[in-house]
């Protein structure tokens, strides 16, 4: 109890230190020089290119990853995050010229950018790499400093992003702090200017109520059961094999991988034939001994995850290895609504597939969950997939694939409702991270006299300039 009290005296001090030191270094406005930002973004990309293999080593040995996997959506992801920075920094970070009011006639306005301050970014275990630097390169390019908090569940790449992130920049401008729950809530315990956090709906709240009291803006990036609507007018082929990647890509572990299946009744079983096929095709008869099939990142999530298969018809898969947290791609067929796999975001390689017969039925299904983060539709109906994206709520989604809105850096990528607030790359990564500041230049060569005091007679020419400029 005594050590506990003193490790978490310690963090404390440590914290306040920290974001002293920040806040004196924000203060300098050092973080708003943009060629000293450019240098430091260039100098971490060359860092994540040499240490290339070691992210390997990180990612294989924290939930065996594939080198491919850890490429397309670790290292290409955030290396394409720095690059699109880089070429747009200067013109994000410029006074932004907007059209003024004819009713302040003469004035020239502007939307000026300006950093929050010292920023808190909270990170979980799924991409553990990506979704830790990707936030933190928004953060720095709008000119904050950055507490990094990556998790706990993976340490390996949790302590090679600290290795990586210290070598680039002091410790006034970026410090990685590493912990899990206890050390998270003794950060968030601290006024922050700016939280941003990714991980579960529960936890999201828990950061939401600390933020609450300094009234810290903040993003929650969280998760969702994602629906994937599927009805008969396209390949069940090419469908399956769509479905495949986005689901068992990271062994499942995608905040937006499709988290059950709604087929038209007419093509389901096409459909399940056609998706046992494609697994076998990608991972082969035993996926435990593929190279490109990742593991269950502990055995509570394991754990989790197998106990959804009790009450379930499993008609795919199922087989799991506690000691290798190995649970094989697995598809369900029609589980009940109140089953333990279709209670909350699975998470996991498990893939339930329900079956509609009238748009009644998907609206019902529908109407169980909470707004999603993901939401996919399979159909060559244009009419019907319109009406889904606009009947539904959602963060964001994919027609006639899965995930691949999450790569296009000119789209938000953020939920709503229950799966998130705010969004953010590219540009909109930018923007989150800073204030914005509405700003009006009056010119001083005429002065309208119509709004001062007194206002006999001028009642009707204010209506006219309403009706023109308003
Ligand atoms: P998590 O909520 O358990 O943990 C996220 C972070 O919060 C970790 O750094 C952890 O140390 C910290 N944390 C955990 N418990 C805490 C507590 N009680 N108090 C304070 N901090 C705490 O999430 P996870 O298991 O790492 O990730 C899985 C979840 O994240 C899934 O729900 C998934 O959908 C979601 N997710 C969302 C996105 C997105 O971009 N929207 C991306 C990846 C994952």
């Amino acid at each position: 109890m005594e050590r506990m009290y003193e490790k978490n005296r310690r963090i404390i001090m440590e914290a306040k230190l920290i974001i002293e030191n920040q806040r004196q270094y924000f203060q300098t406005r050092a973080t708003r020089d943009i060629e000293l930002l450019k240098g430091r973004l260039i100098k971490l990309r060359v860092e994540i290119l040499n240490r290339e293999n070691a992210i390997y080593e990180a990612l294989y040995k924290d939930f065996k990853k594939s080198k491919f996997e850890t490429y397309f959506s670790e290292i290409g992801i955030v290396i394409s995050e720095i690059d699109a920075t880089l070429k747009h920094i200067n013109t994000w970070s410029k006074p932004k010229k907007v059209r003024a009011s004819g009713l302040n006639f003469p004035s020239r306005d502007y939307i000026y950018s300006e950093p929050y301050g010292c920023v808190l970014v909270i990170a979980p275990w799924n991409y553990p790499f990506q979704l830790a630097i990707a936030p933190v390169i928004s953060a720095i390019a709008a000119g904050n400093t950055v507490v990094l908090k990556p998790s706990e569940h993976t340490r390996h790449t949790s302590q090679l992003l600290d290795d990586i992130l210290t070598a680039v920049f002091p410790t006034e401008h970026l410090t990685v702090i590493q912990g899990g729950v206890t050390e998270t809530t003794l950060l968030l315990k601290e006024r922050w200017d700016y939280i941003f956090f990714t991980g579960s709906v529960a936890v999201g709240k828990i950061v939401a109520k600390a933020a609450a009291p300094f009234l810290t803006p903040l993003t929650l990036e969280l998760g969702g059961k994602n629906p994937c609507i599927i009805d008969s007018t396209m390949s069940t082929q090419l469908i399956a094999k769509r479905l495949v990647w986005g689901k068992f890509v990271n062994a499942g572990q995608t905040c937006i991988a499709p988290d059950y299946l709604l087929v038209h009744t007419s093509i389901k079983a096409q459909l399940i034939s056609d998706l046992k096929l494609e697994i076998i095709k990608a991972y082969g008869e035993n996926p435990q001994e593929s190279e490109d099939y990742p593991r269950i990142v502990n055995s509570k999530n394991l754990a989790r995850l197998t106990n959804m298969l009790q009450d379930s018809e499993v008609v795919f898969g199922g087989v799991f290895d506690t000691d290798d947290c190995y649970l094989a791609p697995t598809l369900i067929d029609e589980p009940a609504l109140d089953s333990e796999v279709m209670k909350d975001e699975i998470f996991g390689p498990i893939l339930p597939i329900l079956s509609y017969e009238t748009e009644k039925d998907i609206h019902s299904v529908l109407s169980h969950y909470d707004k999603p983060l993901g939401f996919y539709v399979f159909s060559n109906n244009t009419t019907f997939y319109k009406k889904m994206i606009e009947t539904f709520s959602f963060g964001g989604g994919t027609i006639n694939d899965t995930m691949i809105h999450f790569g296009n850096p000119n789209l938000p990528f953020g939920g709503v409702g229950e799966s998130g607030i705010g969004a953010y790359h590219g540009r909109l990564g930018f923007d989150t991270f800073s204030h914005k500041k509405g700003i009006v230049i009056k010119g001083n060569w005429l002065d309208i006299p119509l709004r001062y005091a007194p206002y006999t007679n001028k009642l009707n020419a204010l209506k006219k300039l309403f009706k023109f400029f308003g």
